[in-house]
Formats: structure tokens, C-alpha cells, sequence
């Protein structure tokens, strides 16, 4: 049979089954055999042993699209980050280095502005054209008026997806929001896992269907750059590799070079103001890493 490991506790395996059961399963024989460590997201093979419980051993893992080190995680489709629109505030500077991180290990990003109800319609269209040009897509939602749920749900099928913003952005109520949707679709909590107090700790996928699953990350206020010169942090930023090797400097970083295309288009409005400050920040900040 096979499935997809939702949950790994103490030397056991959850499996979400194609039949949509959730099957307990050891690992007997993978660990000496190949030396691999089964991860969450783990495509495997294995035996079912009993159908009542639902149990079974572990005989393959099916090799990895990617794996992500933090959260431990492998086949992770995409990376939604949540921020508010208002209620906290962004800080767009965190969502930058989450983009970075993506960017760095492949894993496209889906930026989700939820709150979307606190905010005009002016004031969409400002955080949209900021991030038109950052290489991801961009979603308005409310958990509120349920503005937008139904296109995200839509972004998400047939994907595993991890779930990430800081704290107080509606993430909790955004994830319940995606699952009850699901229960309402489908009439079926049988193969749902039960989000409670003591679970939220571990790494797990929610299945809000037999192929789309959540890995729901724990809120975060702060984010460190992956490691990498900073004269590669230019490219981290899409906006500007339209301008690559049109400064008068070849190599140039844009920042104090004369004569350089990126900080002309900054100038004229051609990429926003709030990027390219946000790059300054961050090339500083490697910049200083290096002294040590
Ligand atoms: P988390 O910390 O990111 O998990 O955020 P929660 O889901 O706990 O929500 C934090 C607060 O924001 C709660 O008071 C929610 O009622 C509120 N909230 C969540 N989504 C929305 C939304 O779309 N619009 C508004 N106005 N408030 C929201
Ligand atoms: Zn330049």
C-alpha cells in the first residue's frame, strides 16, 4: 500500500493511506537497510498489518522532491507565509527574508495578506504593487468575511503546502478555516487529525484531502538570512534582474555605485521603494556577518 507519513512520535509512523485511513507504522528494516530516516512528508511504501487499528510497517520511502531542514519536512510543494494587513502591522522586512529563505532552497512562496477586511481597497492595490514584482503569487483574505478563502483552498489542492506568519495574523483561524471548509465539502472527519493542545508541538501534515496536505508552522518574529555572500542577494530580488548588467559598473550591488539602473528605477518608481530599502537592510546585515 502506500501513503504519505502526516506524523512521526517516538519510532512511530502516521500514514495517511490512499484507502484515507491513518495508519500507524514502524520503520523495522529502513534504518539498517538504506540508513535513511523517514520524514513528515515522506512518500512510503508498506504492509498493512491490521486494518482495525490501522496498522501497518514501513517497507519503502519513495525518494524526496526536496526537504526542508526547518521545519523537518520533505515534498513540500510551497511555502504560504500569512501576514496581516493591519492588526499587527506588516513587517515587511520579515516577509523578505522569508521569500529569501524559499527562494534559496526552490520552494515557490504564496504570500496571503489576511485581515484583507481591516484595510481599503487602496490600500490592497499599495501591497500589491510593492510584491507584483517579487516572483510570487499574492492573495487577499479574510477569515472574517471569507474573502479569497475559497481561491486559496484552490492554490492548495493537490499540494503539500507548509503554513507560516508570525503570531496574531490569523494563522490558527486561517487553518481552521481550510479545514472546515474541507469537512464541509466532504462530510468526513474520520481522517482528520485532531488539532489538540499537546500535538501542535510536533512536526505534522494536516490532510484536507487524500493529496493536499498543511504543515502548520510554529509563529515566528524573527528570521537569520541563509548563508551567502552578499553580492548574491541581488539575485533573491526578481524586480531587479530585468536591470542585471545594465549599471556602468559591471557587478554591481546597488548600493553606492554611480550610474546604477536599479537605484534609477527605484527613482522613477519602476521597482518599489520599500524593496529596495528592504535589500539595503539586508545587504548590511551581511555585510556585517562578514567581520566576524
Ligand atoms: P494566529 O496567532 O496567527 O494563529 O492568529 P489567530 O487565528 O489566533 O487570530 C488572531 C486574532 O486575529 C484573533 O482575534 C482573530 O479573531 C483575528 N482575526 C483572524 N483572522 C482575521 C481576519 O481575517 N480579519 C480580522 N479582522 N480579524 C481576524
Ligand atoms: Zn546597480
Amino acid at each position: 500500500m502506500e501513503g504519505k507519513i502526516i506524523k512521526g512520535i517516538a519510532g512511530f509512523y502516521y500514514i495517511h493511506a490512499q484507502n484515507g485511513l491513518v495508519y500507524e507504522c514502524k520503520a523495522k528494516g529502513i534504518f539498517r537497510k538504506d540508513n535513511q530516516k523517514p520524514l513528515v512528508g515522506d512518500n512510503v511504501s508498506f504492509t498493512e498489518l491490521t486494518r482495525e487499528p490501522a496498522q501497518g510497517n514501513i517497507t519503502e520511502l519513495h525518494s524526496r522532491k526536496n526537504e526542508l531542514i526547518r521545519p523537518a519536512v520533505a515534498n513540500v510543494d510551497q511555502a504560504v507565509v500569512i501576514f496581516a494587513a493591519k492588526d499587527p502591522e506588516p513587517n515587511y522586512n520579515l516577509l523578505d527574508r522569508f521569500l529569501i529563505m524559499m527562494e534559496a532552497q526552490d520552494i515557490p512562496s504564496l504570500i496571503c495578506i489576511n485581515k484583507s477586511d481591516l484595510i481599503t481597497r487602496q490600500e490592497q492595490e499599495k501591497i500589491y504593487k510593492d510584491y507584483e514584482g517579487a516572483g510570487c503569487e499574492i492573495l487577499f483574505t479574510s477569515t472574517k468575511t471569507g474573502e479569497n478563502i475559497d481561491k486559496l483552498y484552490e492554490k492548495l489542492k493537490g499540494k503539500t503546502s507548509t503554513v507560516a506568519g508570525p503570531s496574531g495574523v490569523g494563522k490558527s483561524s486561517m487553518v481552521n478555516c481550510l479545514a472546515k471548509n474541507e469537512i464541509m465539502e466532504t462530510g468526513d472527519i474520520s481522517s482528520k487529525i485532531k488539532r489538540g493542545k499537546n500535538t501542535t508541538r510536533h512536526t505534522f501534515l494536516m490532510a484536507l484531502d487524500q493529496d493536499t496536505f498543511l504543515m502548520d508552522t510554529p509563529g515566528f518574529s524573527s528570521l537569520s538570512l541563509p548563508v551567502m555572500e552578499k553580492e548574491q542577494l541581488r539575485f533573491h530580488y526578481p524586480e531587479f534582474s530585468a536591470y542585471e548588467g545594465t549599471c556602468r559598473f559591471q557587478g554591481c550591488v546597488h548600493i553606492s555605485e554611480p550610474d546604477c539602473s536599479i537605484k534609477q528605477a527605484v527613482a522613477s518608481g519602476e521597482i518599489p521603494k520599500l524593496r529596495y530599502e528592504n535589500y539595503r537592510l539586508l545587504f548590511e546585515e551581511l555585510k556585517q556577518q562578514k567581520r566576524y
